[in-house]
């Protein structure tokens, strides 16, 4: 019976990708039932709420969801639309697999990388807290909490121990923020006990930035607060060529949402000119977790060929193709290794 999933296309480029994703998941032989559900400022246009509660049924009886990135209007009090889904549905892991794919020539890096990266997802100053104390000073709060930083630093020796992965770095900036970050290291401290069989380091949150630009290659599994991910998020997106490239998942105890690290991209949306290898990727990362492996390693190895051959990638990573152009790529080589296997058959 086909698995049904929630699709959250989302704003800017969201559709465009999302088509093209869910065009090579289908190709990739996946048994999935899509629910198109709306969220962000298209579904704020057209139902009058950001997150309308469609979403919330469809994740709910789903528990698993492919999601387009989702523009939050910058006036008017809205809270966005991650942060909150990430906390109604109690999705503490943000996890960020950041490797390069073969062929591709990034300015930064050439050696070969494969870091994955923990962020904690429900609090940290993305706790939303913010007030004007009086005209001209206004204060955020940054809320670091024993059991959230337990369990993000617990996701990821864990994963570290199933994945046979050999180091954890916990990064921070406890020498200034003592008792928030001192209290966030306290715990990946009190984990790492548990896994003596994996390296523990700590990192200073700009000494990491230095150490990802000079040695990128040094780094493991990354373990951090949230506003920490998302900055260094982004900083190796730009090693393994960018935002375009880069794939995530949002992972709680019961339900898990797939979306790539980027934004809706505003500058180039609705132009065919984005690269869907970001969710394409997180896609992937879906069909391992519903345990579709064969669809995910199909859909991972045509990825790989297409950007080995390199003739057909997008302008954000030295390409002239289009999302359309691309994605035809991608599902004529899951086709090429398709075939003999089902005419054996
Ligand atoms: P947000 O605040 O939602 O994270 P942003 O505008 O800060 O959004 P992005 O939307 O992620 O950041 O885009 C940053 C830059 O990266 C833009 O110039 C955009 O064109 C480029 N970019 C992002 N995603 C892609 C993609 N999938 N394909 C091509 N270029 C992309």
């Amino acid at each position: 019976m086909a698995r049904q999933i929630t699709l959250i296309p989302g704003d800017g480029i969201g559709p465009e990708v999302a088509d093209a994703t869910v065009r090579a998941v289908e190709a990739a032989g996946a048994s999935i039932e899509w629910e198109r559900v709306e969220a962000g400022e298209h579904a704020l246009a057209e139902y009058g709420r950001l997150i309308p509660d469609e979403v919330y049924a469809s994740l709910e009886a789903t528990r698993i969801g492919l999601k387009g990135p989702t523009a939050t209007p910058i006036a008017g009090g809205h809270q966005s639309i991650n942060v909150a889904l990430r906390k109604k549905l109690g999705l503490y892991v943000n996890f960020r697999p950041v490797r390069m794919l073969p062929g591709l020539k990034t300015r930064y890096c050439d050696v070969p990388l494969d870091m994955v990266i923990f962020r904690e997802n429900t609090e940290d100053l993305y706790a939303g807290l913010e007030h004007e104390i009086i005209p001209g000073v206004v204060e955020s709060l940054k809320i670091i909490t024993h059991n959230a930083s337990m369990r993000i630093a617990r996701a990821s020796f864990e994963y570290a121990r199933h994945e046979g992965r050999s180091k954890v770095t916990a990064i921070h900036k406890a020498n200034i923020m003592k008792l928030s970050d001192g209290l966030f290291l306290k715990c990946c401290r009190e984990v790492s006990a548990e896994f003596p069989e994996i390296d523990y380091q700590e990192l200073i949150v700009d000494n990491a930035c230095m150490q990802l630009v000079m040695r990128p290659e040094k780094f493991d599994i990354l373990v951090m607060p949230n506003l920490y991910g998302d900055i260094i998020s982004d900083l190796a997106a730009g090693l393994v060529g960018g935002l375009g490239i880069v794939p995530g998942a949002n992972m709680g105890d019961h339900h898990a949402i797939f979306e790539a690290v980027h934004g809706t991209a505003p500058d180039i949306a609705g132009k065919g000119l984005a690269n869907p290898t970001a969710l394409m990727q997180s896609a992937v990362l879906m069909l391992e977790h519903i345990g579709e492996r064969e669809p995910a390693a199909r859909l991972q190895a045509a990825l790989r060929q297409v950007y080995a051959a390199g003739e057909h990638l997008t302008g954000d990573v030295g390409g002239r193709a289009s999302t359309a152009e691309f994605t035809d790529a991608v599902i004529a080589e899951i086709a090429r290794v398709r075939e003999p296997a089902e005419v054996g058959d």
